[in-house]
């Protein structure tokens, strides 16, 4: 069967790619090196309204429903619930959180997502006081890939191996091994930096570490947002993270960040006691330069592309843009300015 799309990478950005394609009557072919990634990693939490400023993510009226639904379906489809809605309780940690709170409770465009939050659990330590967020809640990334695997095995769609870029032919067809696709598209996460067509973009990786714990005590229904975040994943057990470090791609889990995840936690909520650290995982986020997404196709080889960049958010931005993306690449719909990587190369910024 001939192949639309060969995708490399099956994270959450080449899994949802893949997705979008094949709803669209697509082939796709995804390779994967079937190591452990940012997104088997990742929390997966969505969370519209971030940082101490408490700013609202631009695009979250479009961005928010197009994650949610593209959920909805994959969890009708695999008969498996995947992205779980909690609220999320933030406290407040400084006088300009407490301000921005205060800002941001006044504004009509935040009432959806704001309000003032109660404690819910009487050991809470919020100098600053409490903010209830809601829309928030967090995807199941590992079980969601897990199940994509299964299901592009299963349509003989995926393979897995490194891709070797010097396998791929460009001229006088696109071709990689035995496959003419119609397209390539590059998924690799922080690994796109070692992409020999684009990986002298601006990503700026970091690293994350996130505890898997254990405790006796019951924990509420409420994901706890304090600087890090604690997100009850029930049987009294809760993913605890993460720890941020920009310019580190090594998926080492050190001591040092076990400590840090900790400490803060026993700050806000010293009445959690005993944990148990189960797990500890480290993954690479593919942060960069302007905290946009990158996105596109290369300059000189219009067949090759990238879909990479997402950061944090991979959860909340990758559902939308993977139905823009299949959009401009079947029907030349143009790509949001912001996040189409053309934008570097009309910048000289890349020479
Ligand atoms: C600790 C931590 C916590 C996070 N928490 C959240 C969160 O709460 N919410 C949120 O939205 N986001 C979170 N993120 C970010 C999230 O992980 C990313 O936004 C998203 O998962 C990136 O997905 P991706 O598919 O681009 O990259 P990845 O998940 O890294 O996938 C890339 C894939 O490409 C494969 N690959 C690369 N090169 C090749 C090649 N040449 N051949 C074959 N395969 C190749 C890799 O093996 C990998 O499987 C977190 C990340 C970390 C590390």
């Amino acid at each position: 069967m001939p192949i639309d799309v060969l995708i490399v990478g099956q994270g959450l950005a080449g899994s949802l790619l893949a997705w979008e394609c094949i709803n669209q009557g697509y082939n796709v072919l995804v390779v994967d090196s079937g190591e452990i990634n940012a997104s088997q990693v990742a929390a997966g939490l969505i969370n519209p309204v971030t940082g101490q400023r408490l700013v609202k993510q631009s695009g979250v009226d479009y961005l928010l429903p197009t994650a949610l639904t593209c959920y909805a379906q994959l969890s009708a489809k695999f008969n498996q619930l995947l992205f779980k809605p909690l609220p999320m309780l933030r406290i407040l940690k400084t006088p300009l959180e407490q301000q921005s709170a205060q800002k941001r409770l006044n504004q009509r465009d935040y009432h959806g997502f704001l309000s003032i939050g109660k404690d819910v659990s009487t050991s809470l330590v919020a100098h600053h006081g409490i903010l209830q967020q809601t829309q928030t809640g967090y995807l199941n990334t590992s079980a969601l890939l897990g199940l994509m695997r299964k299901f592009l095995i299963e349509n003989a769609s995926y393979q897995q191996s490194v891709l070797n870029y010097a396998e791929i032919t460009l001229q006088p067809r696109l071709s990689w091994q035995s496959i003419c696709p119609k397209h390539i598209v590059f998924c690799e996460g922080h690994h796109g930096m070692q992409n020999p067509w684009f990986g002298n973009l601006p990503f700026q990786p970091a690293k994350g570490e996130i505890l898997h714990c254990q405790t006796t005590d019951l924990l509420q229904q409420h994901i706890f947002n304090f600087g890090q975040w604690l997100i009850p994943t029930g049987d009294n057990q809760f993913k605890l993270g993460a720890s941020f470090e920009s310019g580190k791609t090594d998926t080492d889990t050190t001591q040092r960040a076990k400590q840090t995840l900790l400490q803060a936690l026993s700050a806000v909520v010293p009445g959690l006691k005993p944990i148990e650290v189960l797990n500890q995982q480290a993954g690479v986020r593919p942060t960069t330069l302007d905290k946009q997404a990158l996105i596109g196709s290369h300059p000189q080889f219009g067949n090759l592309h990238m879909f990479n960049g997402f950061g944090a958010k991979g959860s909340l931005l990758i559902p939308w843009y993977a139905r823009q993306f299949v959009k401009y690449l079947f029907q030349q719909t143009p790509l949001p300015a912001q996040v189409n990587i053309q934008r570097y190369y009309e910048t000289h910024y890349i020479s």
